[in-house]
Parts: structure tokens; C-alpha cells; sequence
């Protein structure tokens, strides 16, 4: 066990199984690095974001949720954007666990 810094705070998910700690899965609470770093939640906010994907500052926002990066995007990222960022994260694919493989609870 270590200590982060509290910005970046690592969620993490217990296995019910094997009591292996394991990402959370993909939401819009995720820091937009977890859905960076995950192929399926990189096309959606690449779809629907492409203003702030495509902003040099993006990199910066990187430890930031969608939510905390919203009020800083000039009104580009609209509830209806963040409402359709919301949901399709919650349609991806979520993996079991990395050890056993058993479905994850939900957070
Ligand atoms: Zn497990």
C-alpha cells in the first residue's frame, strides 16, 4: 500500500473472489486519463469532445473528471455531451477481474 498525492485519486474495485484489487471500471467519474488510456473510452470522448481532445490543454486536464473540466471548456462540453459521455462509458464492456477473471460488482 502507498500514498498517492490527493489529486489523483486511484479508485479501485476488490474482487469478491480473490480480494485482487482491480481498476474501476470506466464511468463519468473516471479521471479522463482512465478513459484516455481505455481504447473504447477514447473514441467517446474523441466522438464527442474532439474540442477539448483536441485542445493542447487537454494534457494538463488529464487527472481531472469530465465534470471538473466542463466549467473550463467555454460551454463546448453541453450537458448533452457529458449526459452522452455518461452513458456510453457505461455501455463499454466491463472486464472481470485481472487475476481470476470473476465479474466485478458494480462501484
Ligand atoms: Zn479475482
Amino acid at each position: 500500500m502507498c500514498f498517492r498525492p490527493v489529486t489523483v485519486k486511484k479508485r479501485e474495485v476488490k474482487c469478491p473472489k480473490c480480494q485482487e484489487n482491480n481498476p474501476m471500471p470506466l464511468s463519468i467519474e473516471s479521471a479522463l486519463s482512465e478513459i484516455w488510456g481505455n481504447e473504447g473510452g477514447k473514441e467517446i470522448l474523441e466522438k464527442h469532445c474532439s474540442a477539448m481532445t483536441g485542445d493542447p490543454r487537454f494534457k494538463s486536464a488529464m487527472n481531472m473528471t469530465l465534470k471538473q473540466v466542463r466549467p473550463m471548456s467555454g460551454g463546448k462540453i453541453t450537458q448533452e455531451i457529458y449526459d452522452l459521455v455518461a452513458s456510453e462509458l457505461n455501455q463499454l464492456p466491463k472486464p472481470g477481474c485481472k487475476s481470476c477473471g470473476e465479474t466485478l460488482p458494480a462501484a
